[in-house]
Formats: C-alpha cells, sequence, structure tokens
C-alpha cells in the first residue's frame, strides 16, 4: 500500500550505479517511490515493498532528464530512460515501462527539485560509454552536458523531449500537493545565483524576436519575468508559458496605478519633452500623463491648448485624502486614473480643452534593444546588407544598413590604419552595454573581416549640427524644442557620467537626431582610439579646441568636467541654431581667449537662464562646474509653470 505522502510509486528498471571498484552495469528492477523530500527504491514488486536498497535526497539532485532513446547503449534492455544525476558525479538511470510514465516521473522530479540550488545549467542526452559521451562524443567524462536543462529551456522546446511542468501529461499521480522545494545544499562548485522572485510586467512596446531564444512582446500584454539578473536582457514567460529573452527597457513594472500599457502615458518623461512632443503634433486636445518632476509622486497631465496662442498646460492629478478619489477638477471624482482620464477625454470638465489623443510619437516609438539579443555583439558581415550612405567622418563612411535584412542600421566602416582596432575592439564590448534613451546604442561590431565595421542604432535626421542649420528656424519659434534638445543631451550625458565613462568629444556634430526631434549622444569615447596625431594631439590640426576646457589644452586631462564644459559649448552652438563657436577666431585665438577665462557671447535668442547654465560649465576650474546631474535639474527649473489647478 502506498503512505499518505507518496507521491508517485512504479515499478521501473534501474542501472546498476557503478560505485563499486570493478564497473558493473547490470540492472535490476525495483519499487521507486517518489515522496515530498527524497525518491527512495526497494525491492519486491507493487504489491509487495522488500527491503529499501537507496535513497537519493531530492536536495541532492543535480539533473533530472530523459536520455535519446537513440543514444543507449545496446546493452540497455529498455527504453523510456531518465537520468537522475546527484552528489558529486552519481548518475542513476531509470527505465520505465512507456512513454507516458517516462513523462510523468521527470515532470514531477524538476518540479519538485527546480529550486535546488545545485542544479546543472546543461547534461548530457546521451550515457557514458566505451570511454566517451555517447552525446557529443566528449571523451572527459566530467565534461560538462552538451544540451540545456529543463531550467534553461522554454517550456515548448520539446527538442529533447523533456516534458516540463507545461507540457506534462495527466497520469495516475496521487492527488497529494507536490513536495515543498527541498532546503537548499551547499554547492560545492560555485553556481549562478537562483533567480530573483518572479515580477509581473507589461509590454510597453512591440518587440520582435531577433534571435532564436527570443520572446516576442505584444504591448500591452502581461508577462512574468523568471530571471531578471543580467540587467538588458531578462527571462520572461508569456501567458501561454513560453519562455524566452525579452529587451528589458521594452517592458514595465506592473504598479498599482494601472497605468504601464496605457497608450497616453509616460512614466519618465521631462517637461520640456513633453512640450516639445505636444507642440510637435500641434493638435488641441493632444495630452500624455507623466510623472511629476516638481513634486514626485505625483502625475501630471500636460495638454495642448491652441487657442488664443499654442501653449502647453500641466494639471496635477489630486487625490482626495477622505475617499482616495482621484480627480483634476475637485467636482469630478474617480476611483481609477484611467477613468478619470476617460470621463475628460468626453467632457472638459474644467480644463483649458477636453483631452482628445495622445501624440503619435509616444505610441509609435520603440527604444533601441541593447545589442541585438542577448549577449551578441559579434557581428558577422553576412548579416548586413549595406545601402546608401549617410555621410563620412574621422574614420570613414557611414552607410545606412539592414541587419538581418529586415531592421535598419548605420554602419561605420573603419577606414584601415585610421584606429587602433585591438584595443578598441576590446572596449567594444563594454560599450555595448552602455544603455539609455539619449545614447546612440552601439549593437555590435564585425571584426572578424577587415575592415572593422561599428554596427549602430541608425538616426533619420542625422547629425545635430546639420539639423540645427536647416530645421533650426522652425525650432526656434518655439524655445522649448530647443531647450528639449539640450535636456536630452544633457540626460544622456548624466547617464555616461554615472557610469564613470568620459566621451572626449562631446559637440552637435557627434549627437544624432531621429524621429520626433529625439536627441542622442554617439561616438562616445571613440577618440581614445584613433590613430591621427592630428586629432589626438591639442596641436593638432583637427583637434576640437573649440569645445576644449582649458585643463584638456594645458594636460590633455579629461574628465567628466571637460565633458562639462563641451556640453556648455554644444548648448551654445543649439541657441546658435548650427553656428561654429568662436566664429571669427583662429584656433591660437580661442586658445588664448579660452585660458584668460573669457567666454562665448550670449546668442541672440538664448534666454538669460539658458546662458547662465553655459557660464556654470566654463568656469576655469574644473571642480567649480557643475556635474550634469546638477544640470539636468537646472534645465528642468527653466521652463518652471504654475501647475494649473
Ligand atoms: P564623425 O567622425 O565626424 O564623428 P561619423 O563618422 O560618426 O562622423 O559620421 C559621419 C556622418 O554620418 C554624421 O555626421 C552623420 O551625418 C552620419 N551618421 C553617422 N552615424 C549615423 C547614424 N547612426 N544614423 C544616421 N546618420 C549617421
Amino acid at each position: 500500500m502506498e503512505s499518505r505522502d507518496e507521491i508517485k510509486v512504479s515499478l521501473m528498471t534501474k542501472r546498476n550505479l557503478g560505485k563499486g571498484r570493478i564497473p558493473n552495469t547490470d540492472y535490476k528492477d525495483r519499487v521507486f517511490v517518489l515522496t515530498r523530500g527524497k525518491l527512495s527504491y526497494y525491492e519486491g514488486n507493487l504489491s509487495k515493498r522488500g527491503k529499501l536498497k537507496g535513497e537519493i535526497p531530492l536536495s541532492a539532485v543535480k539533473v533530472i532528464e530523459k536520455v535519446d532513446d537513440d543514444l543507449l547503449p545496446k546493452d540497455f534492455p529498455k527504453d523510456n530512460c531518465f537520468q537522475v544525476c546527484y552528489e558529486d558525479s552519481l548518475t542513476l538511470y531509470i527505465m520505465a515501462n512507456d512513454k507516458q510514465e517516462q513523462e510523468e516521473w521527470v515532470s514531477l522530479m524538476q518540479e519538485a527539485c527546480k529550486n535546488n540550488n545545485g542544479l546543472l545549467p546543461m547534461f548530457h542526452c546521451g550515457v557514458w560509454q566505451g570511454g566517451q559521451w555517447s552525446c557529443c562524443r566528449q571523451v572527459d567524462k566530467n565534461a560538462p552536458g552538451c544540451k540545456p536543462a529543463f531550467t534553461q529551456r522554454s517550456p515548448a522546446d520539446k527538442e529533447n523531449g523533456s516534458s516540463t511542468t507545461n507540457n506534462r501529461r495527466p497520469g495516475k499521480v496521487k492527488k497529494d500537493p507536490l513536495p515543498a522545494p527541498p532546503v537548499p545544499v551547499h554547492a560545492k562548485r560555485p553556481l549562478p545565483a537562483p533567480p530573483p522572485a518572479a515580477k509581473v510586467v507589461v509590454a510597453v512596446y512591440d518587440y520582435e524576436p531577433s534571435q532564436p531564444g527570443d520572446l516576442e512582446l505584444k504591448k500591452g500584454e502581461e508577462y512574468t519575468i523568471t530571471d531578471n539578473s543580467r540587467t538588458h536582457w531578462w527571462k520572461a514567460l508569456n501567458r501561454e508559458g513560453v519562455q524566452g529573452f525579452i529587451p528589458s527597457n521594452y517592458v514595465q513594472e506592473k504598479t498599482e496605478k494601472g497605468l504601464i500599457g496605457e497608450g497616453w502615458y509616460c512614466k519618465d518623461m521631462s517637461r520640456q519633452r513633453a512640450e516639445a512632443l505636444l507642440k510637435q503634433e500641434d493638435r488641441e486636445g493632444c495630452f500624455l500623463v507623466r510623472d511629476s518632476t516638481a513634486s514626485p509622486g505625483t502625475l501630471t497631465v500636460s495638454v495642448l491648448c491652441k487657442t488664443p496662442q499654442t501653449t502647453v498646460r500641466h494639471y496635477h492629478i489630486k487625490q482626495n485624502p477622505r475617499d482616495s478619489k482621484y480627480f483634476l477638477s475637485e467636482k469630478y471624482t474617480f476611483p481609477t486614473i484611467p477613468e478619470l482620464i476617460n470621463y475628460h477625454q468626453h467632457n472638459g470638465g474644467g480644463l483649458v480643452t477636453r483631452l482628445r489623443l495622445p501624440p503619435a510619437a509616444l505610441t509609435g516609438y520603440a527604444p533601441a534593444t541593447l545589442g541585438f539579443s542577448q549577449d551578441k555583439w559579434e557581428i558577422s558581415s553576412t548579416e548586413l546588407t549595406l545601402m546608401k550612405p549617410l555621410g563620412s567622418g574621422q574614420f570613414g563612411v557611414v552607410r545606412l544598413g539592414k541587419f538581418q535584412g529586415r531592421m535598419l542600421v548605420a554602419v561605420k566602416t573603419m577606414r584601415e590604419g585610421s584606429m587602433c582596432e585591438d584595443d578598441f575592439i576590446e572596449e567594444a564590448k563594454t560599450m555595448t552595454k552602455l544603455q539609455h534613451p539619449n545614447l546612440v546604442q552601439l549593437y555590435g561590431v564585425c571584426f572578424k573581416e577587415r575592415p572593422i565595421q561599428i554596427v549602430t542604432e541608425y538616426m533619420c535626421n542625422g547629425n545635430m549640427s546639420s539639423y540645427l542649420r536647416s530645421k533650426g528656424r522652425e525650432l526656434a519659434e518655439d524655445r522649448s524644442p530647443l531647450v528639449d534638445m539640450c535636456q536630452q543631451v544633457c540626460s544622456g550625458m548624466e547617464y555616461l557620467e554615472r557610469s564613470q565613462f568620459i566621451h572626449r568629444d562631446l559637440a552637435a556634430r557627434n549627437c544624432l537626431v531621429g524621429e520626433h526631434n529625439i536627441v542622442k549622444v554617439s561616438d562616445f569615447g571613440l577618440s581614445r582610439y584613433v590613430l591621427d596625431d592630428e586629432y589626438t594631439s591639442s596641436t593638432g590640426s583637427k583637434f576640437p579646441i573649440k569645445w576644449a576646457s582649458p585643463e584638456v589644452l594645458e594636460f590633455s586631462r579629461f574628465s567628466s568636467k571637460s565633458d562639462i564644459w563641451a556640453f556648455g559649448i554644444l548648448m551654445w552652438e543649439v541657441f546658435t541654431l548650427g553656428k561654429t563657436p568662436y566664429p571669427n577666431l583662429n584656433t591660437t585665438d580661442v586658445v588664448r581667449q579660452v585660458t584668460h577665462g573669457k567666454h562665448l557671447d550670449r546668442p541672440q535668442r538664448c534666454p538669460h537662464g539658458v546662458y547662465r547654465i553655459m557660464k556654470q560649465c566654463w568656469e576655469k576650474d574644473p571642480m567649480r562646474r557643475p556635474t550634469f546631474k546638477d544640470l539636468q535639474g537646472q534645465i528642468e527649473d527653466i521652463q518652471e509653470k504654475d501647475y494649473c489647478e
């Protein structure tokens, strides 16, 4: 009779463990019993159980997987074999009576052991025989497995025939709950940290997988994160139980206010960016909801009103302390924010105008992913199709390209001899890990063949300097797009500062503009690999003297503070709509001016508040210059407006 805590009992055949001095591979029928904490096997049969012959604590289990029928040696008496590896290197091979029984045992044991500390990520789907593994032909018995174990596979991946909880067939399993996860045992080998607790996120953009193992994301749908131990690529499960990698910046954690996935909600958006976006759309009632920068914890509705003249109004969403209901106007209160928005989309309700649709840019724009997929930064030239030239610079020609025939990218082909290639390749791996909405994403490098090609995010409006010259007049009609551009560069630079990464060549020409006036900083750190003395030496003809701080000119001392100086010059470029700084001075005069503390004048259309920021960047003493973090706050304050009640 089975006792109450027995989960499954079967009479199956086991292979001798071969623990003795003379390995002997004989086979025995045993009664296998799975309980909450262990797998035991007995002599006898199902109606009369005999002596206990062996016991494996489930907490010691490292692998539970099927063995491929095709890879079983001839001396195995049956198919339907599965393996239980445990402790240091013991493997028990058990042959079930049919496929269903094999499937049930593997499923139940994987479920019972899934939280074990010592689980191995890879396993052998064959057996060790004749001095090699029958699956991968490796000749070292301790060689790591050749197939990903169940913890690494997506449930849909039935390649190995190993089941998971998702494709488990119901069997003659007792109704008892599954065993509690065993107490973790201390593993002898360092093992990857167990994944942190699952959290539920909502996709804020669609994502189409670019590599096998990626998971498709559909905007607005929920996903469970099963592993977020890496920063940029997480493992997630969709509702159908399919698991795969997703770019972490395409999802947001579900919040108690339930706004993620709403087309009008944008979590991290500055007031400047909101104003610029809304004005660009230029539609009455165009609106968005964002987290207030002025009062953290509060949400703000920003809405465009076109009469009597175009303005953006900002309303704080307030909460009634008595019943916790939300309101913009005290007369109309709602239990949730989506209901409040819905009401004001149909009624003015005291606002300057009725809310209509959010800006298209908010719904249509997906950020760059970090690299093409997890761990892929080395790109093969066969994956790239080169198209029209976009421009040429210090290192060579930049072309529009397609990655795997579908994703637009920019490909910079490095002129041979223009850069210190080995050092750059080494560094590129780190640089692909830098990710921010205001940095041009470095996707990867194609370096197996020469010339080297650098593959980055494509920015459809080219470099900011030319953009300012051609589109500047339009932008300057209202100063907020210009402040917004500075704010975006400042955000990207604040991230570099936080990552202790020095740009060394910040200028409007090294920023790129995408759709909807998105500005991103590019070419960060590249100047270190240039082999041309005319560019690297402060006395060289190509050295960016007009962006260089006094300590760079005198001692080549680069730091985040020298980036700050260059940022001040960049702001000046923005507010002159792309003029070259110190227009009438030659380089010797510029050096003289800068080292004597004389600065650029205030551009004509530049507000005094903005010019004050530039002047702080041009403090002679680097320590007296602000940080990018300081500047972010200051730029935010430039347009401080009273919030509407
Ligand atoms: P530089 O060496 O002068 O910094 P680059 O070699 O980076 O210039 O690029 C030359 C020109 O090619 C840029 O000024 C820009 O117009 C264009 N370009 C470079 N990268 C991109 C990109 N990612 N997307 C669109 N255009 C780009």
